[in-house]
C-alpha cells in the first residue's frame, strides 16, 4: 500500500527527545524550542519566531495581536483549511471570501481590492502548496488601505516569492508542523513576527498573559500577569523531534522536489493530450513541493480515478470544501464577488502520495496507474 502521507522521519528524532528527557526540561522554551526558534530566524530572517501548538494556534496569536473585534472583516480565499478563518471569527469578525486564481488556486489578487471596506483590518493569503501567493500586489493594498497581513504559510517553509521567504511579508506568518506538511512535531506551528514592536505582546499572549519570557531572560524580577492570553507553548519533546528534522531540511526538501519533477514529467505527456492539469509554478516561486495534484476533467472524473488508485494500493485524496458553502463559513463569513473557481477548482482537485520517504519506483508505478486509468477511458 502507498499511504498519501507518511510523516517525516530522519533518524535523530529518538536521540534528541532522551536528550530532552535528560535536560530535565520537557515543559515550553526549553533548549530545543530555542534551537527551533533561531533555525527559523535564521533561515527566513525574520525579526522573531515563537514555537506554538500548532498553526491554528500561530494564526489566533495573530489575530490576537491584530486586535481583531466583533464586527472586524478579514479578507481571505474560501478554498483554505478551516483555520485561516476560526482564528478570526473566534474573536468575532467576519471572513469575507474571494475568489482563487485557477492556475495557483490562490486567492485571486485582483479581486481583494473591491472586497475592501470600511470594516476591513486584515488580509489572510494561504500559499497553497508552498507556492507564494501575489505578495507585491497584497502588500501594496495593505498598504493603500492601512490593512495588516497575516500569512497562513502552514505549507510554506523553505519556499519564496522573489526570494523572500513565504511567512515573512506581513506582520504575522505561520507554519505548521502537523505530521502531515514537510516537517513535523506531530502538532505544531511557529508564529514568525516581522517587526520587533510586536515580539513582547506576542510572547505576554503566548505566555498565558503573562511576562514569563522576560522573567526568564531576567528582565523583570517577578513574572505578573500582564494580559489576556492563553498557552500556545508546545513540550521541548515535541520540538526536538522537530529540530532533527530542520537540521536536515534541505535533504529533505531536496528529496520532494525530486519525486515532484518525476511526477511532472510523467505526467506531462496527459496533461498534453488534454486529460489531466498540472500545477503551475510562476517562475519568481521557489515552492517546496508540499504536495502534488493533479486536476481531473470533474468531480465525477475525480471520484474513480481515487477508487482505481485504491485498487491498486495507492491512496490519493482531495481537499477543502470550500468555506463559504460549510456550515459555520455560512454563518460566519460572506463571498465577496462571484465563485467562478473556487467550487469548481475544488472539485477536480487530486492529491497524489507525497513525503520525504517516498521513492522514485513509487512515483513511476502511480504514475502509470494514472496513465492507465486514463487508456481505459
Ligand atoms: C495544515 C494547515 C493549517 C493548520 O495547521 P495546524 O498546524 O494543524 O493547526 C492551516 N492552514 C493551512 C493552509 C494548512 O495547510
Amino acid at each position: 500500500m502507498i499511504h498519501f502521507n507518511v510523516p517525516p522521519f530522519t533518524g535523530k528524532e529518538f536521540a534528541y527527545i532522551r536528550q530532552a528527557v535528560e535536560n530535565e526540561k520537557i515543559c515550553g522554551d526549553g533548549p530545543f524550542t530555542r534551537k527551533c526558534n533561531e533555525w527559523i530566524e535564521n533561515k527566513t530572517g525574520t525579526a522573531k519566531c515563537l514555537l506554538t501548538t500548532s498553526c491554528t494556534h500561530a494564526t489566533e496569536l495573530a489575530a490576537l495581536l491584530l486586535a481583531i473585534q466583533p464586527g472586524d472583516e478579514v479578507i481571505m480565499p474560501s478554498y483554505t483549511f478551516v483555520s485561516t478563518a476560526n482564528a478570526f471569527v473566534l474573536r468575532g469578525a467576519t471572513a469575507v471570501f474571494v475568489d482563487i486564481r485557477p492556475d495557483t488556486m490562490n486567492m485571486d489578487e485582483t479581486l481583494i481590492e473591491e472586497a475592501v471596506t470600511k470594516r476591513t483590518k486584515a488580509i489572510a493569503p494561504v500559499h497553497y502548496a508552498g507556492v507564494g501567493c501575489e505578495m507585491d500586489t497584497i502588500m501594496d493594498i495593505a498598504a493603500r488601505h492601512h490593512l495588516k497581513v497575516v500569512e497562513d504559510a502552514a505549507q510554506g517553509i523553505m519556499a519564496d516569492y522573489k526570494g523572500k521567504p513565504l511567512g515573512t511579508f506581513g506582520e504575522f506568518g505561520c507554519f505548521s508542523f502537523h505530521e502531515t506538511k514537510n516537517f513535523s512535531m506531530g502538532e505544531g506551528g511557529a508564529l514568525l513576527i516581522r517587526d520587533e514592536k510586536d515580539i513582547l505582546n506576542a510572547e505576554i499572549f503566548r505566555e498565558k498573559g503573562t511576562d514569563r519570557s522576560q522573567y526568564f531572560r531576567g528582565q523583570v524580577d517577578k513574572y505578573r500577569w500582564q494580559n489576556y492570553g492563553s498557552s500556545y507553548l508546545p513540550s521541548d519533546m515535541n520540538a526536538a523531534y522537530l529540530y532533527a528534522q530542520l537540521e536536515l531540511a534541505q535533504e529533505i526538501t531536496q528529496a520532494r522536489l525530486d519525486r515532484w519533477q518525476e511526477y511532472w514529467e510523467q505526467l506531462t505527456p496527459l496533461a498534453q493530450a488534454g486529460k489531466i492539469e498540472l500545477p503551475y509554478i510562476p517562475s519568481y516561486c521557489t515552492h517546496n513541493a508540499h504536495m502534488f495534484y493533479i486536476k481531473t476533467k470533474d468531480m465525477e472524473e475525480r471520484s474513480r480515478l481515487i477508487a482505481y488508485l485504491k485498487e491498486k494500493d495507492i491512496l490519493s485524496v482531495f481537499h477543502y470544501v470550500p468555506l463559504h458553502s460549510a456550515p459555520a463559513g455560512i454563518k460566519f463569513g460572506r463571498f465577496h464577488g462571484e465563485d467562478r473557481y473556487t467550487t469548481k477548482e475544488s472539485e477536480r482537485i487530486l492529491r497524489l502520495p507525497m513525503f520525504y520517504t517516498l521513492t522514485a519506483d513509487q512515483v513511476e508505478y502511480i504514475t502509470d496507474q494514472v496513465k492507465a486509468f486514463y487508456d481505459l477511458i
